[in-house]
């Protein structure tokens, strides 16, 4: 399998000195579904905007198709944590955003928006503005809009994060349909752990901040995966690695604190940075 993807010895300091990453290093195969699994503030969101081309690296270099990055790039389209949708803008307005950014031709992409928002069941809201949807159908929106130019590469910020339980399984075998019919590499950020193996060919566990990979484990559940293999015991088998490799990583150190109160994360956070 080629590399879509290949993170050299990446390391990231912020200018304010905060040590966020500090050697992390794997590849992606072409056509790859891949998620960083990591507590809040490890440096996940980090990671990904460097493969982005949003941030710079201050040390290593991110390949994408063997060219080192340096900014955006066509090939890539990502999906934030919150859907960032245009409030004046139409649905479809909003899904031809970067169609308009690449200065590409409106008329040549009309046709593939409306499939992309048939897909995703979002056909009959076209016209709508996006304060008139629900949470999950934003997220939709903006799945279509990253895929518009028809990217090779699909990043993903735990886009399900801010969404109901039902929802967010919903999404999840959404964005596995979408996954099997258009092969596209990608990178998806999560601290779920379950959502990680339900969704994953490989995960890739990021420890405490400064970040290294503590782990890579290949998921080789049958596809396609159904919501109902969440009961079964080889994926639960799988969960209880990701959790041991989360809770106690091998290098030793405190184990890190996934799923605190929203309150005492960013207490801890608070904390971090005035270090
Ligand atoms: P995650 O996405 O895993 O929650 P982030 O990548 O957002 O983690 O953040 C990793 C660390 O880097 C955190 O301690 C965060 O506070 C810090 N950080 C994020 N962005 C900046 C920035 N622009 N300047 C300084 N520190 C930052
Ligand atoms: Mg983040």
């Amino acid at each position: 399998m080629a590399e879509a993807v290949t993170i050299d010895r990446v390391r990231k300091v912020y200018a304010s000195g905060l040590e966020a990453i500090r050697d992390v290093s794997f590849g992606v195969g072409a056509g790859e579904f891949v998620s960083v699994l990591g507590p809040s503030g490890c440096g996940k969101s980090t990671l990904l905007m460097m493969v982005a081309g949003l941030l710079a690296p201050s040390g290593g270099e991110i390949r994408v198709d063997g060219t080192p990055v340096r900014g955006p790039r066509r090939e890539i389209g990502v999906v934030f944590q919150s859907p960032v949708l245009l409030p004046w803008r139409t649905v479809l307005d909003n899904v031809l955003l970067p169609i308009e950014m690449l200065r590409l031709s409106r008329g040549d992409y009309l046709g593939r928006a409306r499939e992309l928002l048939a897909m995703v069941k979002l056909d009959d809201f076209a016209g709508t503005l996006p304060r008139e949807l629900s949470g999950g159908m934003r997220q939709r929106a903006s799945i279509c809009r990253a895929l518009i130019h028809d990217p090779e590469i699909l990043l993903m910020d735990e886009p399900f994060s801010a969404l109901d339980a039902l929802t967010r399984d919903q999404m999840g075998q959404e964005l596995l349909r979408i996954w099997e019919h258009h092969r596209k590499t990608v990178i998806f950020v999560t601290h779920s752990i379950r959502e990680a193996v339900f969704l994953s060919d490989r995960v890739f566990v990021m420890g405490q901040r400064p970040a290294t990979i503590v782990q890579a484990l290949p998921v080789t559940l049958p596809r396609p995966r159904r919501l109902d293999i969440e009961e079964t015991d080889d994926f639960n088998r799988y969960v209880g690695v990701l959790r041991k490799a989360i809770y106690s990583p091998s290098e030793g150190g405190p184990a890190p604190l996934p799923n605190l109160p929203p309150g005492l994360r960013r207490q801890s956070r608070r904390s971090e940075t005035a270090e």
